[in-house]
Formats: structure tokens, C-alpha cells, sequence
């Protein structure tokens, strides 16, 4: 269990750090972007420490260390582990706060495999997942959309590419297009779309009763 935490949380950091770091670097707000850094960082030598050590223990021989020597420095480097997973959710939180005041297509691709990759650890500790609001993620899309649109600037292919493995875990609904049946997903508050298909755009307003939209989970109710 021990390997599959620490390994998972390692990965977990770096895929944090590399979210943190983007949108740093793009933050207007010298303050607010200071502060990440000074996060970052932070998160990085814990991750750092609690590698070494686990490497550490990983490489010392048996008749060097008793039983319960070995016991004790596992325990110990378990406790660690928790901390900083504790302290990544709460990077992780503001970070999620930070990208909804200005958000960006790379730093939201990076900070959802961020919190991927966080859930999960968080699920090999049986612990509570981060809880991301269920729009979030088509909502800051679709205003990135809109942000670089306002500015008259297109997406790169890198970004059309991203844009289309988010979408599909944020689709909020789809639709299929009329001229070749091609399956697009569907965001809500967008008024048309380019079939991935045939390239065609459809007008959503058009076809609006013919979208399929997700169907909302409902909480299971324990029989009374
Ligand atoms: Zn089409």
C-alpha cells in the first residue's frame, strides 16, 4: 500500500506543481500569483523530503533495520503522506478559486489532471474527493473560449486538441449533427458548434429539442 500512496502522491505534486506554475505565470495579480508560488514551492520540498525518504528505507538492508524499526519509519512516512495530501487538496482548492477568476485552456487541462490524479490517491486512502462544482470545468472553458474570441484570437491546434479531450468528461449533454451523424458534446450557454465530423457548424438554437442532455445523477435515498 505504502508504494502505491507515495508513488501516487509524488505524481499527484508534479501534476499540481506544472497547474500552479502555468497559471502563476498568466496571473494579473501580483499578489495572488506570489502566493501560489510561495504554495508551490512548499509543496515541492515536502514532496521532495518525502521521497528521499522513502527511497531511503526502500534501499536499507534487512539486518540493518529490526522489524520494528521498519515498522516505525513506515508509520511515520504514512502520517507524512497524509499531510501533504491534506496540503495538496488545499492547493488544489485555490488553485481552483485562482483559475475561476481568469481562466485559460492549458492551466485548466493541467489542473484537472491534477485533481485526477489526486482523487486518486484520496481513493487508495479511502478519504473524501475533491469536490469540484459539477460545471466547473464547462463553465471556465467556455469563458476561455470566450475570452480569447473577445480578443480576436483562434485556438491553436494544441488547444483545439486539449479542448477535445476535456470535453468529453465535460460535456454537459450531446448532439447529433444533422448532416452526418456524427456524436459532438454539448455545453450549455454555447449557441453553436463546429461538428467534429464533418466540420460543419450547427446552430444549437435550431436544434435545441434534439439535444440530449445529461441526465442529472440522483443521490440513491436510503428506504425509510
Ligand atoms: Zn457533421
Amino acid at each position: 500500500m505504502l508504494p502505491l500512496i507515495i508513488g501516487g502522491l509524488c505524481a499527484a505534486v508534479s501534476f499540481a506543481a506544472g497547474a500552479i506554475t502555468s497559471h502563476a505565470a498568466g496571473e494579473k495579480d501580483r499578489q495572488a500569483a506570489k502566493h501560489l508560488e510561495k504554495v508551490n514551492a512548499d509543496l515541492i520540498s515536502k514532496r521532495d523530503a518525502l521521497e528521499k525518504r522513502y527511497y531511503e528505507l526502500s534501499d536499507t538492508s534487512k539486518d540493518r533495520v529490526s522489524d520494528l524499526q521498519r515498522k516505525l519509519a513506515e508509520s511515520e512516512l504514512e502520517k507524512d503522506a497524509l499531510y501533504l495530501v491534506v496540503r495538496l487538496q488545499n492547493s488544489l482548492l485555490l488553485l481552483m478559486q485562482a483559475i475561476d477568476r481568469e481562466p485559460s485552456f492549458e492551466v485548466l487541462f493541467q489542473f484537472r489532471e491534477a485533481v485526477n490524479q489526486t482523487n486518486a490517491v484520496l481513493t487508495h486512502l479511502k478519504e473524501d474527493l475533491i469536490p469540484i462544482p459539477k460545471d466547473y470545468f464547462s463553465r471556465n472553458l467556455t469563458r476561455a473560449k470566450t475570452k480569447m474570441a473577445k480578443l480576436g484570437e483562434t485556438l491553436t491546434e494544441e488547444q483545439k486538441l486539449l479542448l477535445h479531450q476535456l470535453l468529453p468528461t465535460a460535456s454537459e449533454g450531446c448532439i447529433s449533427c444533422p448532416s452526418c451523424c456524427h456524436q459532438n458534446a454539448v455545453m450549455k450557454n454555447v449557441p453553436s458548434l463546429k461538428c467534429g465530423g464533418c466540420g460543419n457548424l450547427i446552430d444549437l438554437i435550431n436544434v435545441q429539442h434534439q439535444i440530449q442532455w445529461n441526465a442529472k445523477t440522483v443521490p440513491s435515498l436510503a428506504a425509510g
